[in-house]
């Protein structure tokens, strides 16, 4: 369960407030809007892991 490291509060991942700036998927705390993290939404990352090889 994600922890806000700016209020200390826990959430469920589907209770945090998401956005999406060109292919980030930008994820916020729903209480205080702190950032709680950013991922590449648009890599599929499977794909990514067989053409290292
Ligand atoms: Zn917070």
């Amino acid at each position: 369960m994600p922890t806000c490291h700016h209020c200390g509060s826990e959430y469920e991942a589907s209770e945090l407030t998401r956005h999406v700036v060109e292919d980030w998927l930008i994820v916020h705390c729903p209480d205080c809007h702190a950032p709680m993290g950013r991922y590449q939404s648009s890599q599929p990352a499977v794909d990514t892991l067989r053409q290292s090889e």
